[in-house]
């Protein structure tokens, strides 16, 4: 062994980790920086150094003193998921591929409207809640995002549509918690993302247009109404327990009726009265949309003050499911829309990067082995060569 080797084992010294500064929220960057013998309000100058200009580099932080941005190299740093690819659909939809740390990628879709951009960020990479007609579901579950890798999505976007600082006008202007991931099993990290979405020093967005989407975690949408009020979606895609047992596994612990209660219970926390849950149903072929799903779904949400938005199923290889016709879908709007709600039809976006709903894959190191079982029912069906290719994406390899 050369004796520089030698050496270089001898005098290793681990190096302390670094505080990743990126997905503090001010509240916490104030205790980070009353750690470091400095005042708390350094908080919001760096709050606004990274979200809302868009620094990375604590020399150019020109309000620091010399001192300071020392101290900060030695203990902290500013640290991003890695893009790996960035695809653009025909339609002005760009999805993005992340890599986050461990070596699984995440994705994250942001969709322009004529008035508005809206970017769907991930929570979880993977999910543990599979449900039956979501791709996400199919991959098994890794792990939760940290704050950082949550609101670095935003970040990430931002940049590739340089609104940072002054220079053009904001392009993200709505975000929707609806990636990859069930966002309330991640309540912690999910809601300091949140709070730095909404400070004014941060990226500044109202809470009507910070928006999460949940499958029917009850106790924690409780919770959620004490700390936030951001806007509520609830996933519901089904309006009896039989059914939605078989849609939404999750519906066993927590049933349909104590989840509609909880997003009431939401509502009543909220200062403001003329707010309302947005009601998300998926229509399935010949699953849950036919009239009289229509009809008892419309009796269910009769006390809950919503809007709903149906979402033609987006199929994915595998799933065994088809797209509701045009002929169920009209119908089934017009019955809600007879008695009185405000329906509205999610058009699909991007399907020709795989970046609809329910078509997030990503890269999931799975960790439960449901992407390997589904890899093997595939398999089984022997599809064609061309499906496979889309399989191979699917799970990730
Ligand atoms: N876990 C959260 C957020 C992620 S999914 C939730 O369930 O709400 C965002 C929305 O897309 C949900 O309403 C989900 O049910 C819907 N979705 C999932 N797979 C879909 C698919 N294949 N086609 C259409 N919508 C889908």
């Amino acid at each position: 062994m050369p004796d520089s080797a030698l050496n270089t084992a001898e005098q290793y010294t681990p190096q302390p980790v670094k505080t990743n500064l990126l997905g503090l929220s001010v509240s916490k960057l104030g205790d980070f920086f009353e750690q470091l013998g400095e005042k708390r309000f350094r908080a919001t100058q760096m709050v606004k150094w990274i979200h809302q200009m868009g620094e990375r580099d604590f020399d150019k932080m020109t309000n620091l003193s010399k001192s300071l941005r020392e101290k900060l190299h030695k203990s902290a740093e500013i640290c991003l998921p890695e893009v790996v690819s960035c695809q653009d659909s025909s339609d002005g939809t760009r999805k993005w591929l992340i890599k986050v740390e461990g070596g699984s990628c995440i994705e994250m879709v942001y969709i322009p409207e004529k008035d508005r951009g809206t970017l769907c960020v991930s929570s979880q990479i993977g999910c543990a809640l599979d449900c039956s007609f979501c791709a996400t579901g199919k991959q098994g579950f890794n792990r939760d995002l940290s704050t950082a890798e949550i609101i670095g999505q935003l970040w990430i976007a931002a940049q590739s549509f340089d609104q940072f600082g002054t220079k053009s006008p904001r392009r993200v202007t709505n975000v929707v918690m609806m990636g990859m991931g069930e966002p309330l099993m991640n309540f912690d990290n999910v809601v300091d993302a949140m709070n730095i979405m909404l400070d004014d020093n941060g990226y500044g967005l109202s809470k009507r247009r910070v928006t999460l989407s949940t499958a029917g975690m009850v106790p924690e949408v409780d919770r959620l109404g004490d700390v936030s009020d951001v806007s509520l979606a609830i996933s519901l895609h089904a309006p009896n327990d039989e059914l939605r047992n078989e849609l939404v596994p999750i519906n066993r612990k927590y049933p349909l009726q104590s989840f509609v209660d909880s997003a009431r219970r939401y509502l009543d926390k909220m200062p403001d009265n003329r707010r309302k849950i947005t009601v998300e149903y998926t229509l399935i072929d010949k699953v849950n949309d036919r009239d009289e799903h229509a009809r008892e779904l419309s009796t269910l949400l009769r006390d809950l003050p919503c809007k709903i938005n149906l979402i033609p199923f987006n199929p994915f290889p595998g799933s065994g499911y088809k797209k509701v016709t045009k002929v169920a879908l009209g119908r089934f709007r017009d019955i809600l829309h007879n008695d009185g709600y405000t329906v509205t039809v999610r058009t699909t976006r991007g399907d020709d990067i795989a970046a609809a709903c329910g078509q997030l894959a990503g890269e999931v190191n799975d960790r439960t082995k449901r992407q390997q079982r589904y890899k093997k029912r595939l398999d089984e069906e022997q599809v064609s060569g061309q499906v496979s290719e889309q399989i191979v994406k699917i799970v990730g390899q």
